[in-house]
C-alpha cells in the first residue's frame, strides 16, 4: 500500500504568528499542537475585550473554517502542482487510502486558482515590445451539451474544426523577458467580437495604448489599426513563411504559448466560460514558473 507522507507542520513554517489576527497585538503566547498538527494560540488583550482568545495558524486564511484536514489539503495541492486533473486526484486519493470527494477537489482547485489570480493581478506590465495573435478555443460548457442534443434531433451543431461555438482569445505577449527573472509578460483577453474598434477599446484598457510602442502580427485585418496607434507595427503573411525576410518579424512566441493553452484544456476537459481569467491565469503562471506546492499553498494564504 502507498501512503503519502505529508508534513503537516508546513502551515505551522509558512505562517509563523507574530501578532493576534483579530487586534494585531503581540502579546500572545503559544498553547499547544491539536492533532492536524496545527499549532493554536492565545491573545491576552482579546481575553480582556471579551472576545475570542484563541486561534491557529490558518485563522483569517481562505482555510479557514473548513473541516478538511490539513493532510488532505497538502495533498490535493501536491497533485494540483504535478498539473493532474480534479477527476484523477480524486481517483488517486481513494488508492493511497486518504479519500477525498469530487467535489471537494473541485472547490479546492478553485480556491488554488483564485490564489493564483489574487497573486499575479499585482504584478505591473511594463513593457514596449508585443507580440499579438488570436486562438479559438471549445470551452465544453453548458452549450456545448444543449449542441449534442441538438444533434440527436438531426442537426449537426457540435465544435468541430470551425470557429462555430468557439470562443476567439487574444494573446498578447511580450517580445523581451523582464529583467532579473526569465519571465515574460502576457495577457489574454477572450473576445465577443472580432471588429477593430472593439479590439482596439479593449487593448487599451488592458495594457493601454501607450504601451504598445513596436507590435508585430500576422496579416489578419483588424489588427490594421495597429499602423496608426503603434510607433512600428511589423507584419508576417503565414502563407508564404514564418518570419518576414525584410524586417525578422515573426510571431512564433505567440504561437508557441497558444499551443501551451491546447495542451492545458485537454487536462480540464469542461471549463465554464464564467471562470476563464481564473484558468487563463493559471495556465500564464504555469508557462512562467515551475510550479511547486509549497508556493501554491504560500499565494492562498497570502493576503
Ligand atoms: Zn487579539
Amino acid at each position: 500500500m502507498i501512503k503519502l507522507v505529508c508534513n503537516t507542520n508546513k502551515f505551522y513554517k509558512m505562517t509563523r504568528k507574530h501578532c493576534c489576527p483579530r487586534c494585531e497585538n503581540k502579546d500572545i503566547k503559544m498553547v499547544k499542537k491539536d492533532k492536524d498538527g496545527k499549532q493554536h494560540y492565545y491573545c491576552y488583550v482579546c481575553r480582556k475585550n471579551h472576545r475570542r482568545p484563541y486561534f491557529h495558524d490558518l485563522t483569517f486564511t481562505v482555510f479557514h473554517g473548513k473541516k478538511l484536514k490539513t493532510e488532505k489539503i497538502i495533498m490535493l495541492s501536491h497533485y494540483f502542482s504535478n498539473n493532474d486533473s480534479a477527476h484523477r486526484t480524486y481517483k488517486t486519493s481513494m488508492r493511497i487510502n486518504n479519500k477525498v470527494s469530487l467535489k471537494t477537489t473541485w472547490k479546492y482547485f478553485k480556491l488554488f486558482r483564485e490564489g493564483i489570480l489574487k497573486f499575479q493581478s499585482r504584478q505591473p506590465l511594463e513593457e514596449k515590445h508585443w507580440e499579438i495573435d488570436e486562438i479559438y478555443i471549445s470551452f465544453r460548457d453548458k452549450k456545448h451539451h444543449q449542441a449534442t442534443k441538438r444533434k440527436l434531433r438531426g442537426k449537426s451543431v457540435t465544435p468541430g474544426r470551425g470557429t462555430e461555438l468557439k470562443t476567439p482569445i487574444m494573446c498578447i505577449i511580450s517580445k523581451n523577458r523582464l529583467d532579473d527573472q526569465k519571465k515574460r509578460a502576457i495577457k489574454t483577453i477572450p473576445l465577443e467580437n472580432l471588429s477593430s474598434q472593439y479590439i482596439k477599446e479593449k487593448i487599451d484598457f488592458e495594457i493601454g495604448l501607450s504601451n504598445m510602442q513596436i507590435v508585430e502580427t500576422d496579416e489578419f485585418p483588424s489588427y490594421k489599426f495597429m499602423g496608426k496607434v503603434a510607433l512600428k507595427h511589423y507584419e508576417v503573411n503565414h502563407k508564404k513563411h514564418f518570419v518576414n525576410h525584410r524586417t525578422g518579424a515573426n510571431t512564433n512566441i505567440v504561437e508557441n504559448f497558444n499551443q501551451n493553452i491546447r495542451y492545458y484544456f485537454n487536462v480540464y476537459r469542461f471549463c465554464d466560460t464564467e471562470n476563464i481569467e481564473l484558468y487563463m491565469n493559471e495556465i500564464i503562471y504555469r508557462y512562467n514558473n515551475i510550479v511547486t506546492e509549497n508556493d501554491i499553498l504560500k499565494m492562498c494564504i497570502m493576503n
